[in-house]
């Protein structure tokens, strides 16, 4: 085990040990077992990354160390985003940042195709391009991108396939495209398991399956296959292709497949995003920027972010805030922020079944003695918020 995997494995231990038995510090969630954390190979990396992340800008002459924010806070943010680098998008990455400034989020994850982009300077072993005290957290990320024809299980009638996969919070700048492709085998898992030996080597912890129906293919085996091998979060809603996500006569959809993982009882996080690539407003753009987001549970801290993202801390929405989406002892509890106005639905799903629709702002359901339970809410508005699977410990 190298130094940066050992100093991350005890950071992790803290932070669930601390969940776990601190009545002031327990977000009530889910607690599941930590994620396997990569090692970062000969990446100089997390060194200091985990005790003092935030770099100290302009500090005050009697500052000795970096503030560390302690409280736990939701947090909005983005785990799938493009600008120019990706070569499918026309905006600096600058204007990007300031988009998502101007629009309130507390952090997002620059996810070039196939390239890490960096904005300003040097930030190689770190897992963030811009992390100011105040403000947008930018982590650094990509998404492995590979676009080939003849993968099994097949895909659309014309066999093609979007084998996609997000690495949040890596530490590698490998400068650059990066070539990372399985091209000799035709399977899919195959093809995931070459984007996380990719992810693996740039040094992330936090590992992402992007739109995984577009053009078809995805099955719930596969899913928790792919959990089983590091997948931590897997995207139940891309703003881009939710037309795929809802599925259709002959293919089900991605909560149907989320829901068939999940019955093989691993630990998968729903994610929405808006996998921005156009950032003008301009009506009819192709792919616009604002249409999902994740709201997460964590101190304003790019590591924490990353634990919490990894560990399900948090929900996934197209516009509805909520106040409360937690274990309260027995219960899983929803509840929409006080801010919201207009009818909701909230709909509770068992094992993959709907088992109970309540009318109103919140909610709470038994956490069923086998399996899961997890909700949706339904605004009047046709927005939606997803709340992640709980089960018994
Ligand atoms: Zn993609
Ligand atoms: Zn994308």
């Amino acid at each position: 085990m190298t130094r940066a995997v050992r100093l991350a494995a005890v950071v992790l231990a803290e932070v669930w040990g601390c969940a776990a038995t601190s009545p002031q510090a327990d977000p009530g969630f889910p607690v599941p077992p930590p994620p396997p954390v990569f090692d970062a190979g000969e990446d100089p990396a997390l060194d200091g990354q985990n005790s003092s992340p935030l770099p100290i800008i302009d500090a005050p002459d009697d500052a000795t160390e970096p503030v560390v924010p302690a409280e736990e806070v939701w947090l909005k943010g983005s785990t799938h985003v493009h600008a120019k680098p990706s070569g499918d998008s026309s905006e600096p990455i600058d204007h990007v940042i300031k988009w998502y400034e101007d629009h309130h989020y507390d952090f997002i994850v620059l996810t070039d195709h196939n390239r890490v982009s960096e904005v300003a300077g040097d930030t190689r072993g770190q897992i963030t391009v811009s992390a100011p005290a105040s403000g947008l957290i930018v982590l650094a990320g990509i998404e492995l991108t590979h676009n080939p024809t003849g993968c099994q299980p097949q895909g659309d009638k014309r066999k093609r396939c979007r084998i996609h996969v997000n690495a949040l919070g890596v530490t590698g700048r490998p400068g650059g495209k990066l070539e990372w492709a399985e091209r000799k085998s035709h399977q899919r898992i195959d093809m995931y398991l070459a984007a996380f030996n990719a992810a693996k080597a740039l040094g992330t912890s936090v590992v992402q399956i992007n739109h995984p129906q577009w053009l078809w293919g995805m099955t719930g085996d596969l899913l928790a296959e792919l959990s089983h091998h590091g997948a931590h979060l897997v995207e139940i809603y891309n703003a881009q292709f939710a037309k795929w996500g809802l599925g259709d006569r002959d293919h089900p959809s991605m909560e149907a497949i989320w829901d068939t993982a999940l019955a093989h009882g691993v630990e998968m996080w729903g994610v929405a995003s808006d996998d921005a690539h156009d950032y003008k407003g301009n009506k009819g753009a192709k792919y616009p920027a604002g249409g999902a987001w994740v709201v997460v549970k964590a101190r304003r801290d790019p590591q924490a972010i990353l634990e919490a993202l990894a560990a399900g801390h948090f929900y996934a929405t197209t516009g509805i805030s909520l106040d409360h989406a937690e274990v309260d002892g027995s219960e899983l509890v929803v509840e929409v922020s006080a801010s919201e106005s207009g009818q909701f639905t909230i709909q509770w799903i068992e094992n993959g079944k709907l088992v109970d629709t309540v009318k109103g702002k919140a909610a709470r359901h038994a956490i069923p003695q086998a399996g899961f339970i997890r909700a949706v809410v339904l605004g009047d508005d046709g927005k939606q918020a997803w709340i992640q699977p709980a089960r018994r410990p």
